[in-house]
């Protein structure tokens, strides 16, 4: 569980345009969840538990909005699957 309590004083700044990320104001978490499926016996349907979930980056408002589908495409691409990293 994270604490929150210093929240109010940290400052937060978007690591990719540099501004700050004012406190109230939203913002963009990207996160990377290890998760499996499993079944519920009570109901038999099929649910998704989250074994860990960590924040990878917190983006401003303005540079989380380009992040979608396409950008996650292109980060795939230059990510190496493990075993198989190349040099060039
Ligand atoms: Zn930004």
């Amino acid at each position: 569980m994270e604490n929150f309590d210093n929240i109010e004083n940290d400052v937060h700044i978007c690591p990719k345009c540099g501004q700050e990320i004012p406190f109230g104001s939203s913002y963009y978490s990207i996160t990377r969840n290890l998760e499996f499926f499993c079944k519920n016996t009570d109901t038999n349907e099929v649910e998704i538990e989250t074994e860990d979930s960590e924040e990878v980056i917190s983006l401003c408002k303005s540079c989380g909005s380009v992040f979608n589908q396409t950008a996650l495409e292109i980060i795939l691409e230059h990510l190496p699957i493990p075993g198989h990293e190349t040099r060039n």
